[in-house]
């Protein structure tokens, strides 16, 4: 029986998506446009809490992907996502470059060599980005960094999983949708790590950068699928 065919599947209407290294390297695509797309927007976040330079670094980061994607096409979502990690480690400097890419090489681990991601391993790989963002910056929820918004998606998506119907894109949504709500909510929160911490209780009232690239990140995951 084919997938797209199979009962039990995606909604009625609708074909089920197969999250192969065909999706990851879209996927990994419109991260990238979607990082030149808001380069400005995540610039003047950072300028008002930070020092003006993650639009910049992410989508330097993420062109130097699109660059090694073409170079070296991957044969798994996993290797797709190793090379963005090894990319964004050796291309982003400051504080966000080693935490994506730690996230980027714990989810890479996490899906192994498998060929296709289904929703418990897209939760599973989230999971462990997530981890690894805490494990290297030792931030917890409500700091005011990308934690909040990695944080919601993996309950939402670990959540869709569980509930769900067999039908990745629903897993991939409420995880981007958890990340989009969960970069919002960092709003009226008072940096606690990293260099917006410096501001303390000025750091109130500005979206932090980090959580709005990840919300940007996850939704891309989103179109690649649909
Ligand atoms: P830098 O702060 O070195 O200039 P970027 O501007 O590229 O680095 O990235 C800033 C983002 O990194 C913040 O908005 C926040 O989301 C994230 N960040 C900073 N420190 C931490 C930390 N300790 N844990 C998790 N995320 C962090
Ligand atoms: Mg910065």
């Amino acid at each position: 029986m084919g997938r797209a065919g199979a009962h039990g599947g995606a909604p009625l209407g609708r074909v089920a998506v197969a999250l192969d290294v065909t999706w990851a390297v879209k996927w990994l695509t419109l991260s990238a446009q979607a990082m030149a797309e808001h380069r400005v927007e995540l610039i003047e976040l950072d300028r008002a809490i930070g020092d003006s330079d993650h639009g910049e670094n992410m989508d330097r980061g993420f062109q130097a992907v699109l660059d090694k994607l073409a170079e070296a096409p991957p044969q798994t979502p996993g290797a797709a996502l190793k090379l963005t990690a090894m990319t964004l480690m050796s291309k982003v400097g400051g504080a966000a470059g080693p935490l994506y890419g730690t996230a980027f090489l714990r989810a890479a681990t996490s899906l192994g060599d498998a060929a296709e991601v289904d929703p418990a391993a897209w939760a599973g790989a989230l999971a462990a980005a997530r981890d690894g963002i805490v494990a290297r910056g030792k931030a917890e929820s409500g700091d005011k960094t990308m934690v909040d918004a990695w944080t919601p998606a993996v309950e939402a998506a670990r959540k869709a999983a569980m509930d769900g119907n067999g039908d990745a894109l629903t897993v991939l949504v409420a995880a981007a949708e958890a990340a989009e709500a969960g970069a919002v909510a960092t709003d009226p929160m008072v940096a606690r790590k990293g260099r917006a911490s410096y501001l303390g209780e000025r750091s109130a009232g500005h979206r932090d950068p980090g959580a709005a690239s990840s919300a940007l990140i996850l939704r891309a995951a989103v179109g690649a699928a649909a």
